[in-house]
């Protein structure tokens, strides 16, 4: 890579800059809510009729066989692939599906209003931007007339909001995305425009049930109320769990600092009668409650589990007549780059150039697809790295700074470059 392709690719990219903001307005504008995963066909054709248009071979790949692929909901990856010289595979892979807009919007969630040289929409910074600064990246390097060493590969897939199954693990399962097949995998999710991400800590999904006894609600007595055995295991997890894992620390750089350390979050709770329409006065007897338990590389899946059990454990010792159940719902190991990874040199290299400073290197607080890249397809050299800001992700009022997305364009397209020549 001379440095006269250097400069020619970075003015490329300056000079898109219009159709760049322009390809992720209309990307916004495809509202796909996921759940329950809306619009997911319209907007795999969309990039894929738009890859063809630049030179792409287009692939679609539909999750065939996952039930949550139906033919009200459609889950339609789209994968372009535009090949060059015998070099190394890129994969770009981007989510296309946003989560549900919710309260407390000033503008159309999906109107993909530009202001102040911010881009505003549902999904804009996570991770719509994202995939237009992958399909310009590429685009750049082909308009600077440099020619490709190796092989771009362009993925929009689905559901990484809901776990990635019919999305990145599809493809991985169906050998698309694989060792041996694909080199290097960059993930265009914001995590702020300076900031390489390694990868993420572990997730525990769980669930309690707890049963107890219905009875007249006027005499509480005669029964065994779920919501009172639930509150049992409420408090434990708040008082005795909770200071525990504050004071567990990762050395995995983990952003933002507090959640360097393991976490758990209630998600969601119901029982008894259902709180809107006519109820009847009855004790519950039953009651549900759904966990998100964040664990630390260090802490490892099999001990995290048994301290839940302990806890439920402990539950059922101070409420005996209470039965409680716990299901395990989703389980993802930690995951991290090599430190010595080509992935990371190339983008650490390219954001020097484009930004004039060291890039920090950051685990994500969250999961994403990168786990489905090392665990399924076996492919250890990925990382995260795009526009937008990490914390602006599923707010209201969500938007990626133009600034931001044009530099995240310029520093795809430099590595992307690097790594197929390595
Ligand atoms: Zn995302």
């Amino acid at each position: 890579m001379t440095t006269v392709d250097i400069d020619r690719i970075l003015a490329e990219v300056d000079r898109a800059g219009d159709e760049i903001v322009q390809y992720t307005i209309d990307l916004v504008r495809i509202p796909t809510v996921n759940p329950p995963g809306d619009e997911y066909e319209a907007c795999a054709h969309f990039i894929g009729d738009d890859l063809a248009q630049r030179g792409f071979i287009v692939e679609y790949l539909a999750a065939e066989g996952r039930p949550e692929h139906t033919t009200r909901y459609p889950r339609v990856n789209v994968i372009g692939s535009r090949r060059g010289g015998p070099g190394r595979v890129v994969h770009l892979n981007g989510h296309v599906d946003v989560v549900p807009p919710g309260r407390g919007w000033s503008i159309d969630p999906f109107a993909g209003v530009v202001r102040d040289r911010k881009i505003y929409g549902r999904g804009v910074c996570d991770m719509k931007a994202g995939i237009a600064a992958a399909v310009f990246a590429a685009e750049a390097i082909v308009r600077a007339g440099v020619p490709l060493p190796g092989t771009i590969e362009i993925s929009g897939t689905v559901d990484e909001e809901s776990g990635g199954f019919a999305g990145v693990a599809y493809l991985a399962e169906a050998g698309r995305l694989a060792r041996g097949r694909t080199d290097y995998v960059i993930i265009p999710e914001p995590l702020n425009v300076d900031r390489i991400c390694i990868g993420h800590r572990g997730v525990y999904w769980f669930e309690v049930t707890a049963r107890g006894r219905i009875a007249h609600g006027s005499m509480p007595f005669l029964g065994v109320s779920a919501i009172d055995g639930m509150t049992r295991l409420l408090e434990a997890v708040r008082t005795d769990l909770t200071p525990q894992l504050v004071s567990r620390r990762t050395a995995v750089p983990v952003v933002p600092p507090a959640a360097r350390h393991a976490t758990i979050n209630v998600n969601g709770i119901e029982g008894g009668q259902p709180v809107d329409g006519i109820q009847t006065p009855c004790v519950a007897d039953f009651c549900r409650a759904v966990f998100d338990r964040r664990f630390l590389m260090e802490e490892g899946f099999d001990a995290t589990k048994a301290e839940i059990e302990q806890l439920v454990a402990r539950a059922r010792a101070v409420a005996p007549d209470v039965i409680f159940d716990l299901r395990d719902l989703m389980i993802v190991q930690p995951t991290r780059t090599p430190d010595d990874s080509p992935v990371i040199s190339a983008l650490d290299a390219s954001i020097q150039r484009v930004l004039g400073r060291r890039p920090e290197l950051i685990a994500s607080p969250g999961t994403y697809d990168h786990k489905h890249v090392t665990r399924i397809a076996g492919v250890p050299h990925c990382v995260a790295y795009g526009p937008g800001e990490l914390e602006i992700a599923h707010q209201p009022d969500e938007f990626c700074r133009v600034d931001d997305l044009v530099n995240a364009t310029k520093v795809i397209a430099l590595a992307t470059l690097d790594l197929m020549n390595s």
